[in-house]
């Protein structure tokens, strides 16, 4: 018979899971349960969408006869519970889905600010495709707005406000953009170009209260008592799986659903993949959380590999890697490059990695050049990480070099030297270790 497989969540984890069953066992049953009336989007692409710069049209990677290619049956739906031991999940209209094996890929939600006033109309986010179109709506009237929080999100809500020509208000606990990412200096590249974009930054501040009339935004007031008036305020303090399905039926949680490196929860017949996971390594007890689309598909395809045929795929914990824009500016990040903790997030920020929440034991080399940066994190004999942002030439060498752990002992002291030639050193490096392999 069959092997029924349901799926939870329709975003990139789910979907590559689905891709891969439907390749390893053509017989397969999927069902895919979503509770997103607007499916399979990118959700990174929201940014661009609300800065105008991409149609909603251009934000869905699959058309609807992609999916019946598949031969997967999706519901728009809300799964409300499972029962495991009847291998069964209950949707909130009270149908119930029979499963062999199930995926929980229900990604995370943000965290709502914690502020007195935090319900009133006005106070929004960017986490769905319902969030964008609500704050385009809202951008028609609103005139100015407060941003509170760190990372990627808050960065591209400004921009998203600003594009509108909505007046921002910036508020950082301290006086660093994504503290946990960007060096000191990068933290001041984004600084200028926020400035130029006419952004009013509030370093040191805290929102200590969102002032309402007749149930809607009218101001904020900060940590020192100053009253700011506003329509609009965007938080966005960092995002936390959606864990509560998979608590509910018993599974071992920790930040997210434990999962053993074939991204088996502690049911066997259970998996979870993407955000919502959080991959336990077996000798080192080493647990890690990831925010970002790629990983998401790259466990989307393990799990569903393993569901398909038998748990022996491994998941090997890549190099983390984001092509994103900070404030307008093009950056790429790969690898080790934390600095520690971000003031301005409570969890971790969309478009992140726990690792780079974690201090990098490395020597770092950088050069700059206008809104140009490169920042590269060497260990004795491998580039372990990097930062680059303006100019791109430089992600892809850098990317390869770093995820092939390519020996670069020979450059370290030349890239160590004082005003070393790093684009020169490192493209030679890679175009010889292309040589090597060709
Ligand atoms: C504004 C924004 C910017 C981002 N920027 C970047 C970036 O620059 N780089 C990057 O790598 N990543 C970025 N991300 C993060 C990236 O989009 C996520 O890591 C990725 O989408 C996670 O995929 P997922 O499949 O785990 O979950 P999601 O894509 O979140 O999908 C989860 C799905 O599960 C559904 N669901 C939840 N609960 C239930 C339920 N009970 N029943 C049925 N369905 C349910 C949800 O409706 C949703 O459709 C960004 C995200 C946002 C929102």
């Amino acid at each position: 018979m069959a092997r029924r497989h349901v799926l939870i969540g329709g975003g990139p984890a789910a979907i590559a899971a689905a891709e891969t069953i439907r390749e390893a066992d053509p017989g397969a049953e999927i069902v895919v349960v979503c509770a997103d009336p607007h499916g399979y989007y990118s959700r990174p692409g929201l940014a661009y969408y609300l800065a105008k710069e991409v149609p909603e049209k251009g934000l869905f990677p699959f058309t609807p006869r992609d999916l019946a290619g598949l031969r997967v049956t999706v519901l728009i739906e809300r799964v409300k519970s499972i029962d495991r031991a009847a291998h069964r999940v209950t949707l909130e209209s009270g149908r119930e889905l029979p499963c062999d094996r199930l995926l929980i890929a229900t990604g995370s939600r943000a965290i709502p600010a914690k502020a007195p006033g935090a319900e009133l109309d006005g106070v929004v986010k960017l986490d769905q495709m319902a969030d964008a179109r609500d704050l385009i709506r809202r951008c028609r009237k609103a005139r100015t707005a407060v941003v509170v929080g760190g990372g990627i999100t808050a960065l591209e809500m400004v921009e998203g406000l600003r594009a509108h020509r909505v007046h921002v208000h910036y508020f950082l606990r301290k006086d660093r953009y994504w503290s946990n990412v960007l060096s000191e200096s990068e933290s001041r590249i984004v600084e200028q170009a926020l400035l130029r974009e006419h952004v009013e930054i509030h370093p040191y501040t805290d929102l200590a209260g969102i002032l309402g009339r007749n149930g809607r935004v009218v101001a904020v007031e900060t940590g020192d008592g100053t009253t700011i008036p506003c329509d609009l305020v965007g938080v966005a303090i960092g995002v936390r799986p959606r864990i509560e399905l998979a608590e509910a039926a018993g599974l071992a949680c920790g930040r997210g659903i434990l999962v053993d490196q074939y991204l088996r929860s502690s049911d066997p017949d259970i998996y979870a993949a993407g955000d919502v996971a959080e991959v336990c390594d077996a000798l080192s007890g080493h647990r890690t959380l990831e925010v970002l689309w790629n990983s998401a598909v790259v466990k989307g395809r393990v799990a569903g590999l393993n569901m398909a045929t038998e748990p022996v795929h491994a998941y090997e914990e890549g190099t983390p890697h984001n092509a994103t824009r900070l404030a307008g500016l093009h950056a790429t990040i790969i690898g080790t490059v934390g600095s520690g903790e971000d003031a301005d997030l409570e969890g971790i920020a969309r478009g992140d990695s726990q690792i780079w929440s974690e201090l990098c034991d490395a020597a770092i080399v950088e050069a700059q050049r206008g809104d140009a940066h490169i920042r590269i994190a060497l260990g004795d004999d491998t580039i372990m990480g990097a930062v680059v942002i303006g100019d791109q030439a430089l992600s892809f060498p850098l990317q390869e070099l770093i995820e092939a752990h390519v020996d670069v002992s020979g450059i370290v002291a030349e890239l160590e030297a004082p005003e070393a030639p790093i684009v020169e050193l490192v493209n030679d490096a890679w175009r010889s270790w292309k040589e090597q392999r060709a």
